[in-house]
């Protein structure tokens, strides 16, 4: 039996899957605020879709033999009803599910993108987590090449919002399903030719998923996927147009790019315009966006026919060479602090507090009893612009002390006393 006084055993947050504190939520919110700002400047709207997912979503959107299915879901059986559910390892999957199911384009494309989780059972490291957090953003309904050259120079503009200067782009074009069949017949000759050299990985792969065969980081295979038959060349006149156009645009708005043949990315979906965006700042973890074509997944998933283009930010990686890149002061935690002494003040604080936040001022009154030296030393560390000091003898003359705490507003007069009813004025600098 478990006597009742037995110590509980702490529980560890699970490995790979990261607290967010206060210090560092911060900048997430200041982050994200930029985020959503970039958003609305190309009338791009919110949605959310559920964090579990059927786990033939998945398996039909993704794909079966990708790396994310094959081995990097969180999947489980419902207990209640026998359901193979999933955590979901990306978003895309989930929003096309939501705009068929909730008829979304129906009458006009649309501009849509998600933030939230995502989880990928992968080993943790610096800028690979098993919980992790995307920017996820999905034109739906547009054919291209100018949406996805506006997607791209979008994100030209967000490392401009940001300040950040190292990030490069990598593009390439995987063309149309038949011009892949007839490039993956010819890859996997040529793989059949080199078989001796492939290690585990690219065995397995070379019938399921050649493309991927190339993806190699193995130096030994590294001359045999430079000689491998390129898929550029197997293009069509139709996937050389459209990704001229995108190319041309990217000139047009004066961006630079690097076309890179060996650009797969992990999943099925895509075809036509593929890219992303890498930094030497973060290690072997460098890629901070992915996205690309994706024209046959709305009808892969049941829909009516329509193309759609997208990506998606790596949001642990994008700050940590956000914050690698940029001084960014950490925001107080508030403007106003109150101190207080003796229980009439600290009833009167309580009444300041409400009225100066009506004013439109961020405020934490003190709790609890503590010395003036005590609350001072809080006022101090909250950052606060500012000390409201309420005692005995300002409950009598209904007047607040104001004591600038910061250095630039240190040449106003230290300590000034100011009637309650011209408080808040006095605070937002009307006074
Ligand atoms: P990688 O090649 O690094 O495994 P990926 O191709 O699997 O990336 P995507 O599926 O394209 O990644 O996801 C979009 C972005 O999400 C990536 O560019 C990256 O910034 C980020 N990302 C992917 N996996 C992780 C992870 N395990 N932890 C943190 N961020 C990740
Ligand atoms: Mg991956």
């Amino acid at each position: 039996m478990i006597k009742m006084t037995q110590a509980f055993q702490k529980v560890a947050a699970i490995r790979g899957m990261n607290d967010l504190l206060p210090g560092a939520s911060a900048r997430w919110e200041q982050f994200e605020e930029i985020v959503r700002g970039w958003l609305r400047g190309y009338g791009y709207r919110n949605v959310r879709t559920p964090v579990l997912e059927h786990t033939r979503l998945f398996a039909r959107g993704i794909g079966e033999v990708t790396d994310i299915v094959e081995k990097e879901m969180y999947t489980f059986t419902d207990a209640l009803n026998g359901e193979s559910l999933t955590m979901r390892p990306e978003m895309t999957a989930g929003i096309v599910r939501a705009s068929i199911e909730h008829n979304l384009l129906y009458d006009r494309p649309q501009r849509v993108y998600s933030i939230g989780p995502v989880f990928r059972h992968e080993r943790p490291q610096r800028g690979r987590y098993r919980q992790f957090h995307q920017i996820d953003v999905e034109a739906l309904g547009f054919a291209g090449p100018d949406v996805d050259a506006e997607l791209i120079v979008m994100l030209a503009r967000l490392w401009k919002l940001l300040g950040l200067t190292d990030v490069r782009l990598e593009l390439n074009s995987l063309g149309q399903p038949a011009e892949r069949a007839a490039h993956r017949a010819a890859l996997i000759e040529h793989l059949e030719k080199h078989r001796d050299i492939l290690d585990e990985d690219g065995q397995r792969r070379m019938y399921s998923n050649p493309l991927r065969v190339l993806d190699t980081k193995n130096p030994a295979m590294q001359e045999m996927a430079d000689s491998a038959p390129r898929l550029f060349d197997f293009l069509g006149e139709e996937s050389r147009t459209h990704f001229e156009g995108v190319c041309k645009r990217l000139t047009d708005a004066g961006i630079e790019y690097r076309l890179n043949p060996r650009l797969v990315r992990g999943l099925d979906y895509y075809n036509l315009t593929v890219f992303e965006w890498v930094t030497d700042r973060l290690g072997s973890q460098g890629t901070v966006c992915g996205g690309g074509r994706y024209d046959g997944l709305v009808e892969l998933l049941g829909g009516k026919p329509a193309p759609a283009v997208g990506f998606a930010i790596g949001m642990e990686r994008l700050l940590d060479l956000w914050e690698q890149s940029v001084e960014v002061e950490a925001p107080a935690e508030c403007e106003v602090y109150v101190v207080h002494q003796g229980e009439d003040a600290q009833r009167l604080a309580a009444r300041v507090g409400e009225d100066l936040r009506d004013a439109g001022l961020s405020v934490i009154v003190h709790a609890g009893p503590a010395s003036f030296k005590a609350q001072f030393k809080r006022a101090d560390a909250s950052g606060a612009r500012v000390a409201v000091i309420l005692g005995a003898d300002e409950v009598a003359s209904q007047t607040a002390s104001v004591k600038f705490l910061r250095a630039q507003e240190q040449g106003e007069a230290a300590q000034q006393q100011v009637p309650l009813a011209k408080l808040a004025d006095a605070l937002n600098n009307k006074g």
